[in-house]
C-alpha cells in the first residue's frame, strides 16, 4: 500500500488526517522465476508506483515485500541489500536513464563493479562486458562499448539499459512500460529479447503496460489494476480471452485491435464515454469501479468486493460482486454476466 500526502488547503497542514492520494491499496501478487507477469492498467492506475515500491525506491505505507518468502522491511539491512541487487528496474525512457556524458562501457562497468561482478583483472572485466552486450544482442560488443547514448538508436539504448540491469545478476526485472517510448517497429524485438532472457537466465519479469493486447502476447500471467487496486488476475490467455471483471472488459473493448500482436499499434486506452477513473484522494466507497460500471448493484457502492474465483480456470479471479452468487441472487436476480 502506498498513499502520498497532498496538501490541498492550508487547514490540511494542521489536520490530523491530511488528505492523501491512495495510489496503491492492498496490491498483492507473486513473481516467479521463468515467468512474465503483466500488470495492466490505464495511466494513473498505480502500476508505476507498484514498480517503484518493488524496486524499494520509496517506503511503503503498509504491507511488505518478500524475497523467497522473507520480509525485506529493514532498509539498509542485509536482506534489503540482497533484495535491491536481485530485483532490477528498467525504465520507460532509456535515454533518460542513461547518463549522456558517459559511454556504454562506463555504464556497464559501473553496474558490474557495484554488484561485485567485474572480476579481478582487466581481462575479466572485458569478458564480462562482452557477455552483457552479447546477451542483449549488441554484437560485436566492440562496436558498442565506446559509444555514447546519443550515438545509439532508442532500441539500442533500451538494450544497454537491460544489459546494465543484467550486470547485477538479478533474479527479477521490473520493466515499466519498456517499449512504449520506442518506435513501433522495434517494440517486438525488445519484448522478444526480454522473453528470451526470461528463459535463458530463468528471470522473473514484471511487465508493466497499458496495452492489454501485448500482455496476451508476451506474459504468462496477467493482472489488471484499476484506481490503485487489483481487479482481476489469472493466466494471460484466460484474462484476455475471457475477461471476467467489467473493467477488464472495457479495457479490451476499447483497445484498438485486441488481436494484433504486441505493441505494433500505439495503444492507449480510449475512454468510450463511460467516464473517467475516480479521484484517488477520495476514492468511491465499495468497488472503485462502481461509478462507471454498467452492472453496479447497491452493494457495490458499500462493500469492497473480495477476490472471487471465477471457476473456469484455476487461478482466475476477479474482485467483483458479480461472482458472488449470494449477492447476485439478493440484489440483481438474473444479471450474472456471461
Ligand atoms: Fe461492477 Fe459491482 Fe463488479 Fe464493481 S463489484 S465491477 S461495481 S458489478
Ligand atoms: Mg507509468
Amino acid at each position: 500500500t502506498k498513499h502520498f500526502p497532498v496538501r490541498r488547503k492550508l487547514r490540511d497542514l494542521f489536520s490530523r488526517n491530511p488528505a492523501s492520494v491512495h495510489a496503491v491499496d492492498d496490491v498483492s501478487f507473486e513473481l516467479r522465476r521463468g515467468q512474465v507477469t503483466a500488470l495492466v492498467g490505464e495511466s494513473g492506475s498505480g502500476k508505476s508506483t507498484v514498480a517503484r515500491l518493488l524496486a524499494q525506491l520509496y517506503p511503503r505505507t503498509g504491507g511488505d515485500i518478500l524475497l523467497h518468502g522473507r520480509p525485506t522491511k529493514v532498509r539498509g539491512g542485509r536482506r534489503f541489500r540482497a533484495y535491491v541487487r536481485r530485483v532490477q528496474l528498467i525504465f520507460q525512457d532509456p535515454f533518460a536513464s542513461l547518463n549522456p556524458v558517459h559511454t556504454v562501457r562506463y555504464h556497464l562497468t559501473r553496474a558490474l563493479r557495484i554488484h561485485g561482478n567485474a572480476g579481478k583483472t582487466a581481462a575479466d572485466l572485458e569478458r564480462a562486458l562482452g557477455e552483457l552486450l552479447t546477451r542483449v544482442s549488441l554484437t560485436p560488443p566492440e562496436r558498442y562499448l565506446d559509444k555514447f547514448p546519443h550515438e545509439l538508436s532508442g532500441g539500442q539504448r533500451q538494450r544497454v539499459a537491460i544489459a546494465r540491469a543484467l550486470g547485477a545478476d538479478p533474479e527479477a526485472l521490473l520493466a515499466d512500460e519498456p517499449v512504449s517510448m520506442l518506435d513501433v517497429s522495434i517494440r517486438l524485438g525488445i519484448l522478444n529479447l526480454l522473453r528470451d532472457l526470461k528463459e535463458r537466465l530463468n528471470l522473473a519479469i514484471l511487465y508493466i503496460t497499458h496495452d492489454i493486447a501485448s500482455a496476451r502476447y508476451f506474459a504468462d500471467e496477467t493482472m489488471v489494476m484499476y484506481a490503485g487496486r487489483m481487479v482481476e488476475g489469472g493466466d494471460s490467455e484466460t484474462v484476455t480471452q475471457n475477461p471476467a471483471h467489467p473493467y477488464t472488459r472495457l479495457l479490451i473493448e476499447s483497445a484498438p485491435d485486441p488481436d494484433r500482436i504486441a505493441g505494433i499499434a500505439d495503444a492507449t486506452v480510449k475512454d468510450r464515454g463511460n467516464g473517467e477513473p475516480p479521484s484517488l484522494i477520495k476514492p468511491p466507497a465499495g468497488c472503485r469501479f462502481n461509478p462507471r460500471c454498467p452492472h453496479a448493484m447497491p452493494r457495490c457502492t458499500v462493500d469492497l468486493p473480495p477476490r472471487l474465483e471465477i471457476g473456469d480456470r484455476p487461478g482466475h479471479w476477479a474482485a467483483c460482486w458479480l461472482y458472488d452468487p449470494e449477492t447476485v441472487a439478493k440484489e440483481s436476480p438474473g444479471s450474472l454476466a456471461g
